[in-house]
């Protein structure tokens, strides 16, 4: 977003906030970051400042997988880290979920629909089943419990045509996204100094001595730290993301519910596609970024024909129980994906009280929320790993 001098002038007259800190962005990042920032100092003033409605990005759009590792298999992980950092990026993810579960689900995972059903990666052919099994030795050897399923099992179990075999990956869960939000918000509110601010667009952060002034459309926010949650967008804030977080959109589906059939959501195809059963019964599936890699790129949350009729035949040549079933929701979001598929945590180069994190690469609810730990630990000048910290870069 960008302002004129005129409109700069009339919003100048509007609404002055003072807080301490202000998160910008109302997804699970901009949620988790205030969430661990509370629970550290809960005198600090937050003011999450949101340019939609909260949840309005990514984190309400996607499919509500919680998984663990990253984008690929754990043996190409083991191959370009080696084993003690992989091992180390996939006990990150556990811990988020670990997390999440201690501090927000609790005891009552239905209010957040959230299922530990594990997920499972399957494959079409023998050269990514192969894959597979070397991914399941690996991860045995190091104690994380999977499971190798031949092609019958992925029938029976999965209701699943056309696969030659996968694996379990026994820790993972499922979430609907937007209640996990209205969780972690409910587990704030006797944090009375957490404010949430909606239809707030920041177009500046500009600098008064020690001050920040976060500008928006309604408000000016004063503050001594910013933290930029804005993931996929936080190049329009900030140049430095130019080579750091890209803008990549992601395409989803959803039928009408269909009676249950599968134990647990699946990926396929090198992780790139993805579906999922609801409790609710809804068959949801989105993936095929690949058939149009030039144009799934930037901030537009159009759909296109060619990836959603490609979901639609994945449907009906992989998931017989979804035949003739009718779609009833077709969407798409701006996911933030970094140069090196992990997440990032620091502050810009350019100015130490601009924090940020983002570049979930996809996999923002296996991330995010230890990730928000994360950021609070650096602000507090602990120690944090290596493989997140944007200090890789340099
Ligand atoms: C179709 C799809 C399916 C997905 N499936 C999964 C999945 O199953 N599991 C999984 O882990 N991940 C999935 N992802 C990725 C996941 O959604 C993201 O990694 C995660 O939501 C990122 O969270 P975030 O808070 O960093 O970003 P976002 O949720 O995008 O939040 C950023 C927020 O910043 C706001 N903002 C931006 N600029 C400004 C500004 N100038 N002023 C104020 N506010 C601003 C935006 O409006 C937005 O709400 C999927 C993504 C998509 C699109």
């Amino acid at each position: 977003m960008s302002v004129s001098y005129w409109n700069d002038r009339v919003v100048q007259s509007k609404e002055k906030v003072e807080v301490d800190i202000v998160v910008i962005g109302g997804g699970i990042a901009g949620h988790s970051a205030a969430y661990w920032l509370q629970k550290e100092d809960p005198s600090l003033r937050i003011a999450l400042v949101e340019k939609h409605h909260l949840g309005d990005g990514a984190t309400g759009r996607n499919a509500g997988f919680i998984t663990c590792g990253s984008v690929e298999h754990f043996n190409r992980l083991v191959d370009t880290h080696g084993v003690d950092k992989a091992k180390e990026i996939w006990s990150f993810s556990e811990k988020n979920l670990q997390l999440l579960k201690e501090h927000i689900i609790k005891d009552n995972p239905d209010s957040t629909h959230f299922e530990e059903k594990g997920s499972f990666s399957l494959a079409s052919e023998n050269g990514e089943f192969k894959e597979l099994q070397k991914t399941a030795n690996l991860m045995s050897s190091l104690g994380i419990e999977v499971e190798l399923v031949n092609e019958g099992q992925v029938r029976s179990r999965l209701g699943a045509e056309g696969f030659v075999g996968g694996i379990k990956y026994c820790d993972d869960a499922s979430v609907n996204p937007i209640k996990l939000l209205q969780k972690i918000r409910n587990e704030m509110k006797g944090a009375t100094n957490v404010s949430f601010y909606e239809h707030n667009e920041v177009y500046s952060i500009d600098s008064d001595g020690d001050q920040r002034i976060v500008k928006t459309n309604k408000a000016h926010f004063h503050t001594s730290l910013v933290i930029l949650a804005t993931n996929g967008y936080s190049k329009n804030l900030n140049s430095y993301f130019k080579d750091k977080i890209f803008p990549t959109r992601g395409q989803i589906l959803i039928t009408e519910p269909i009676a249950p059939f599968m134990e647990g959501p699946c990926y396929a195809n090198f992780v790139l596609d993805y579906f999922r059963q609801l409790p609710t019964g809804e068959l949801i599936i989105g993936g095929f970024r690949q058939l149009q890699k030039d144009v799934e790129v930037g901030l537009s949350d159009e759909i296109t024909d060619v990836i959603q009729v490609a979901l639609e035949e994945f449907l009906q040549k992989h998931l017989p129980a979804c035949k003739e079933k009718k779609i009833t929701h077709r969407w798409s979001g701006v996911m933030g994906f970094s140069a090196d598929g992990q997440p990032m945590v620091g502050a810009l180069p350019s100015d130490n009280q601009i924090y940020f994190l983002g570049g979930f690469t996809a996999h923002g609810l296996g991330l995010a929320f230890n990730t928000g730990k994360t950021l609070t630990d650096l602000i507090y000048g602990r120690e944090v790993p290596g493989f997140i910290t944007a200090k890789r870069w340099n």
